[in-house]
């Protein structure tokens, strides 16, 4: 995990060359798609590294360059590549890393886009996928086959909260040549240091807390130089989802209070995480850090803290009930993503049609009442306040 320290430099100053711009404490956003060479050897020395150098903005940028410095960094990672979006960097990392005839295991429920990549996009270009439960890494090891080139992880996923072992995958990876992948987005990268566990690449959608603000869609993929550099000729530059100056201004700005928001979350969320399983109308909590969760001794381990999000099943009889229960918060939005400043509400009943039934004797993975909930800056106890006063109406 990073050391406090550090995390402060990297944050405030690291990538950050000020003299070079007149002593500006914020960055300067080089909102330009070209750049000019000095000579016709410089150009062809130049294009030669567009990965380093500045030549178009699909490629890289000054102002992009800071912000990939500074997530490499959180990382512990040599290097880092930003894009449009979490969906993007991690298809990315994918698709350079697989081609026809070669095979994927992917851990069972992960995001839902990586969900319908490996298993809709790819299967038609000749990729296949296994998805399995993740929780123990024996069923890892049992669906590898001669043609497997990636693992894919997300621990925990952003729903259930389902971890695997990072140390465990990587070394079973590595002894057999097999690239891993792990979406980091949920844990950030103060929570949990894939890479110092051996995982080869680390995706984020820095749309959620490295941004922080609701504000921006992006991503990020970090690892060593060598695969990303194959990243970047491959799908980086012909996908070109690449992230505007603007946009990793923003970013950066964001990340500022990185510390502070992802802190406070997660102690809030604890917080709250605990009120809720105690609360006679809740049936259960999910959330990787309370005691009752199945892998809570691997959460302590490999976590610092748990994220701010968690999820939890008000004890409802119908779809209705739920949705009394979401529409009468007030302190909570309701919408999608999650790792803002702000709280959200996101009940799986807003997926499903209204009539379908509560019934606790059926396959639960995500049960039909469960509410998944984004804490942000806000006061604990005020939130709490409100989910008591919206669990009244059930
Ligand atoms: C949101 C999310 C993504 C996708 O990121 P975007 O920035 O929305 O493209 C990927 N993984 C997880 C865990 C997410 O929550």
């Amino acid at each position: 995990m990073p050391d406090h320290r550090d995390l402060d430099w990297i944050l405030t100053h690291l990538g950050e060359d000020r003299e070079k711009y007149f002593g500006a404490v914020a960055p300067p956003i080089l909102q330009s798609s070209i750049f000019c060479f000095a000579s016709v050897a410089d150009m062809r020395a130049r294009m030669r590294d567009e990965y380093a150098e500045h030549c178009y903005t699909r490629g890289n940028n000054p102002t992009v360059e800071i912000l990939r410095a500074k997530i490499a960094a959180l990382e512990g990672a040599e290097d880092c590549l930003v894009f449009g979006s979490g969906a993007a960097a991690i298809s990315a990392a994918v698709t350079a890393s697989v081609s026809a005839g070669e095979h994927v295991v992917c851990v069972q429920k992960p995001y839902s886009w990586t969900h319908k990549l490996l298993a809709q996009l790819l299967p038609r270009f000749g990729v296949r996928c296994t998805f399995v439960d993740g929780t123990d890494v024996a069923n890892m090891e049992n669906a590898l086959e001669s043609a497997t080139r990636l693992i894919v992880l997300e621990t925990p996923n952003s729903l259930t909260f389902e971890l695997q072992d990072l140390a465990a995958v990587a070394s079973l990876a590595r002894a057999r040549g097999i690239r891993t992948l792990c979406d980091n987005s949920y844990a950030s990268p103060l929570n949990q240091s894939p890479i110092a566990l051996g995982i080869d690449l680390v995706a984020h959608s820095a749309t959620k807390y490295l941004n922080g603000h609701s504000d921006v869609v992006a991503g990020a993929l970090c690892g060593p130089q060598a695969i990303l550099r194959e990243v970047f000729k491959g799908p980086f530059m012909t996908f070109g989802a690449a992230l505007s100056p603007h946009d990793a201004w923003l970013m950066m700005r964001g990340m500022r209070t990185l510390r502070l928001r992802v802190e406070r979350s997660g102690t809030s969320a604890l917080k709250i995480a605990q009120w809720l399983e105690a609360h006679p109308k809740v049936e259960q909590v999910w959330y990787p850090h309370l005691p009752s969760h199945l892998q809570y001794a691997l959460a302590k381990r490999q976590m610092c803290m748990s994220g701010g999000l968690l999820s939890f099943a008000p004890r409802c009889e119908t779809i209705a009930a739920v949705e009394r229960l979401c529409d009468a918060l007030r302190r909570f939005l309701l919408s999608v993503s999650w790792g803002g400043y702000e709280s959200l509400a996101c009940p799986t009943a807003a997926f499903l049609p209204p009539d379908t039934p509560v019934d606790a004797s059926l396959p639960r993975p995500s049960p039909p009442n469960l509410v998944r909930l984004s804490i942000g800056i806000e006061d604990a106890d005020v939130l709490i306040a409100d989910l008591a006063q919206a669990l009244d109406r059930i």
